[in-house]
């Protein structure tokens, strides 16, 4: 099941992508895709719905973040053995975790907007999970049951904030429009293996990220089941899983995003987002 918030910003409207590929709004259902939505017993009850009742949505629309109300963004550093040896950082023995501030999300195809000040921005294609249900010391054979879905996450980051003004990273992950999420809520029985996705991204037109989630250190189970032993991990949570290599950080001679450029990332079943960069007002 894939399930969306569509429409202007604010303004959201609940929606799902039928069998066919095509946008039903799901309005009449429930008012929106709020973390309690999450937690009950909805998806088990849309899933034996004919869709045919729920009108459909002509044309094309903005998508937003496809769960309202992000508790918390958790993120996961270096969780690519090759993106850690680009970074020039050891392979960790433990997952690094990191937060990105949620005022950062935003819509799959929103535009990205670099920050004034900014001189290092950068791109990070991740798995992103979203969190479906109260989850504490979670064993890594369960952790998938909390999950609600998956979704295509960009963590953009400005590495003179996060690397070279002190202090945590969160400085340069935070910025606003740092975050997009989406288009689309993947629930895990449409998923299938979390590890076994085709995962990618292309600025300009070329690729410059390609890998496959085999490649994550700590896959999406051991992951959820860790954070959960240190935090409560709660329904609309969502966690960025870690990217691969081919961020301009990991290049000889770095190319940072500027006004202008233009990113198109996904990973197979999730979707694919497109963001066109521009300068902070
Ligand atoms: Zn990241």
């Amino acid at each position: 099941m894939k399930l969306v918030r569509f429409g202007e910003c604010g303004q959201e409207k609940p929606g799902i992508i039928d069998a066919a590929g095509a946008l039903r709004d799901l309005s009449t259902y429930t008012d929106d895709i709020t973390p309690a939505f999450l937690a009950s017993d909805a998806f088990a009850e849309l899933a034996a719905m004919d869709l045919a009742q729920f009108p459909l949505v002509e044309g094309s629309c903005r998508m937003g973040v496809p769960v309202s109300h992000v508790g918390k963004f958790i993120c996961v550093g270096l969780n690519y053995a090759d993106h850690a040896k680009e970074a020039g950082l050891p392979t960790p023995e433990e997952p690094i975790l990191f937060m990105k501030a949620t005022s950062a999300v935003q819509g799959a195809d929103d535009p990205v907007m670099l920050p004034k000040g900014h001189s290092k921005a950068d791109w990070e294609v991740e798995l992103g999970v979203i969190i479906g249900k109260h989850t504490k010391h979670v064993a890594v054979e369960n952790a998938l049951e909390s999950v609600a879905g998956l979704c295509v996450v960009n963590d953009l980051s400005e590495r003179a904030f996060q690397l070279e003004r002190g202090g945590q990273w969160v400085k340069g992950k935070s910025c606003d429009t740092f975050g997009p999420v989406g288009p689309w809520l993947v629930t895990m029985d449409e998923v299938g293996d979390p590890q076994n996705l085709r995962i990618w991204l292309e600025l300009n037109g070329e690729m410059a990220q390609e890998s496959y989630t085999d490649q994550m250190i700590f896959p999406v189970a051991e992951v959820v089941s860790y954070i959960s032993q240190f935090m409560s991990l709660q329904p609309g949570d969502i966690i960025s899983t870690g990217t691969p290599p081919g961020v301009a950080a990991g290049m000889k001679n770095p190319r940072w995003l500027k006004a202008g450029d233009h990113m198109r990332l996904g990973i197979e079943k999730l979707g694919v987002q497109t963001q066109q960069v521009i300068e902070e007002a």
